[in-house]
């Protein structure tokens, strides 16, 4: 059976002023329960197509000049609380982490999520990051600039799964990262997947996307250039030629 979607998004275009028409129409699905991946060059549009589903454009209100963002058919209309409340968390590019907090103090920074929750709730989610993230239970008193890359990326991670979200966003997890914990992240970006959410995954790491996506998009000039399964793309002689190195 076809499984339903958690976030469809049908001829979205953003434009950034008059000049600059970010995105001319794209739309995506992602299933309930499966990760999506958006792959493209520097400035096709991915992390616009992010900001315009978390309601985070900014000052760029209003940049939506067509098209929709759904979660479980429910239209979002260019809001950021009414995403969080939807259950749209996103990781933003770049980690933001607040250098001068322990790592704990930044996981509960990720608690102001859907509504309000009691103790119990949020330390079960609590638990639940740490499990999955278990450096951040070792290094919970430690000031989170003080750690590595990759260890900032965890707790950008954990961060929002604090909030419970259906729909992760993740915005670039492995730039600038080392690839042994690119791997890492890729495993366990594929863990909270199996855990029940789903994930749209935006990346220039087009060997890791394609590894842990079960379908994929590739924008280009903020236009869907190709589109299918991760193993689809993975095989097809564009995608390797184009992003994957191959000759
Ligand atoms: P990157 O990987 O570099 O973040 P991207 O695929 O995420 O690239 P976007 O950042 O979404 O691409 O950019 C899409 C287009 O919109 C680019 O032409 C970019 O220069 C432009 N753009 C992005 N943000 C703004 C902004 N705030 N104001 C004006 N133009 C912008």
């Amino acid at each position: 059976p076809e499984r339903s979607s958690a976030l469809t998004v049908e001829n979205l275009h953003v434009a950034y002023g008059r000049a600059v028409r970010a995105l001319r129409g794209v739309s995506l699905d992602l299933p309930a329960g499966r990760i999506t991946a958006v792959l493209g060059a520097n400035g096709a549009g991915k992390s616009t197509l992010l900001r315009a589903v978390s309601g985070t454009l900014g000052l760029h209100r209003g940049a939506i000049t067509a098209g929709t963002v759904a979660v479980d058919g429910r239209p979002l209309a260019e809001d950021a609380a009414l995403a969080v409340r939807a259950g749209v968390v996103q990781v933003p590019e770049g980690r933001r982490v607040f250098a001068d907090l322990t790592v704990e103090e930044n996981l509960r920074a990720g608690e102001l999520g859907r509504g309000r929750r009691g103790a119990a709730t949020r330390r079960e989610a609590r638990e639940r990051v740490f499990a999955l993230l278990p450096v951040l239970a070792e290094r919970r008193r430690q000031r989170a600039g003080l750690m590595s890359g990759g260890e900032q990326q965890m707790l950008a991670i954990g961060r929002a799964l604090m909030a419970d979200p259906r729909v992760l966003l993740l915005d670039e997890p492995s730039l600038g990262l080392a690839p042994r914990m690119v791997r890492q992240i890729g495993a366990i970006v594929q863990e909270i997947n199996r855990q029940g959410t789903s994930v749209l995954l935006v990346e220039q790491n087009t060997a890791m996307a394609l590894a842990v996506a079960h379908r994929a998009l590739v924008l280009e000039n903020g236009l869907v250039r190709l589109e299918g399964t991760a193993a689809e793309l993975a095989a097809g002689d564009e995608v390797r030629r184009l992003y994957l190195g191959a000759a």
